[in-house]
């Protein structure tokens, strides 16, 4: 089929559906950003009671790869996207054939292989002028002693799949990288050099059909056992000079891959300042949650937008913004495996607190629940306003 290229309105009969692969949170808020533009939203996820189902149009209960659910998605969506990387690639080709999808596959597929994606921060950094860390791919015992002693103390990561700090582990030594080898059950895995980290940093941006794109202000992320935890914007260490590298890195790449929708790089920058590229995940982000409350277009908005070839939002931040991210733990009091609802009353009291829980009935310890944004005049209002709500929900700040 030849794609239709003009743009998609949000018309009502015949209803103008978009589509998601996947039913989390992030398919939840993107439902809820495209609804109120006037679009109907399917979702294809095979468990019934996700967080997306709750807001969605329509669900298509189905494994990710299921051919007829696959057929049948492309068939009433005119335009689908994915909300995790994880999804099978192939699954978004066969889309491809039927209908619109953005991101395609093949953007996708960098960002699903921690090699694939490296290697492709390295072709670009001629115009993006950013290096990832110094790496090394291991496939078996024989690379563990080759690696040079450069490259430690290191991480080990698994090559697919890791996400959250999982897959993931910290060595020090050749014997350690041996015995963590080990553990890996034979998959694909690089070893990164320990970087000195001065403060984490991501660049949402957006590119649409038409090739234009959009960077969003740079978010500073701090991340707690590997999951993470708070995002605030302005960054309140990030230098013009740093801030101006990082988005004009971020677009470099964007436009490299020819990208359409909402793209997140993750950078570190280094305790002498320098800026080194982590790694990108093709879809609106956590550290993106703050656009909601804080941007005049949510990257959820502009992910709808992306995916409907209609020009991409107003990026602009019209508040200070401080993102808490909220985990099943703060339900239980101490080692107790009672949950109870944490005080959300006495949150919601704190001046611009904007709660959003994802409607996961099951609190579990180190599972994202939901976020809380506070907005404020001045940065330093929200970063305190978000220090008050740690102390209410018994999270250390
Ligand atoms: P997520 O998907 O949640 O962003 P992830 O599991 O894909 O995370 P990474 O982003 O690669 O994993 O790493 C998780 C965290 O570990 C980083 O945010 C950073 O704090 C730390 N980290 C990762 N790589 C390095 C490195 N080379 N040097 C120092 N710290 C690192
Ligand atoms: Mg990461």
């Amino acid at each position: 089929m030849t794609k239709q290229l003009s743009p998609l309105n949000p018309s009502a009969a015949p209803a103008t559906w978009l589509g998601v692969m996947g039913g989390g949170q992030l398919g939840r808020m993107f439902a809820h950003a495209a609804q109120q533009m006037g679009f109907k939203v399917a979702v294809l996820e095979p468990a019934l009671d996700c967080p997306a189902s709750h807001a969605a149009d329509q669900l298509l209960s189905a494994d990710y790869t299921d051919a007829d659910a696959l057929i049948k998605l492309a068939a009433q969506c005119a335009s689908v996207t994915t909300e995790f990387e994880n999804v099978s690639a192939k699954s978004l080709a066969f889309l491809a054939d039927r209908t619109f999808v953005a991101p395609s596959s093949s953007c996708v597929s960098i960002a699903q292989d921690r090699m694939a994606e490296k290697r492709f921060f390295i072709e670009c950094a001629p115009t993006s002028g950013v290096f990832p860390a110094s790496h090394k791919e291991i496939n078996s015992t024989a690379d563990v002693d080759a690696v040079p002693d450069d490259l430690l103390p290191g991480i080990l990561k698994t090559v697919r799949m890791g996400y959250d700090g999982k897959g993931q582990v910290r060595v020090k030594t050749r014997a350690e990288l041996h015995d963590a080898y080990a553990g890996m059950n034979g998959v694909a895995c690089v070893l990164e050099k320990m970087l000195p980290l001065a403060y984490e940093i991501s660049v949402l941006a957006a590119r649409g059909a038409d090739g234009k794109a959009v960077v969003y202000p740079i978010a500073e992320n701090v991340h707690r056992d590997g999951i993470l935890f708070t995002t605030t914007v302005p960054g309140p260490h990030i230098t013009t000079d740093s801030a101006e590298k990082a988005q004009a890195a971020t677009l470099a790449v964007i436009e490299q891959l020819g990208y359409v929708g909402v793209l997140c790089i993750e950078f570190f920058v280094l305790t002498d300042g320098s800026l080194v590229v982590n790694e990108m995940a093709p879809r609106p982000h956590n550290s993106g949650h703050y656009t909601i409350d804080a941007c005049v277009t949510s990257q959820f908005a502009q992910q709808a937008r992306a995916m409907a070839r209609m020009p991409l939002g107003d990026v602009r931040q019209h508040s200070p913004a401080a993102m808490l991210n909220i985990l099943g733990d703060i339900w239980f009091e101490g080692k107790s495996d009672e949950a109870r609802e944490p005080a959300w009353d006495k949150v919601l009291a704190l001046p611009g607190a904007n709660l959003h829980l994802y409607g996961k009935d099951t609190a579990r310890r180190a599972r994202k629940m939901g976020h809380i944004t506070f907005i404020a005049p001045t940065l330093e209002e929200a970063q305190a306003n978000l220090r008050k709500a740690c102390a209410i929900l018994g999270i250390a700040p």
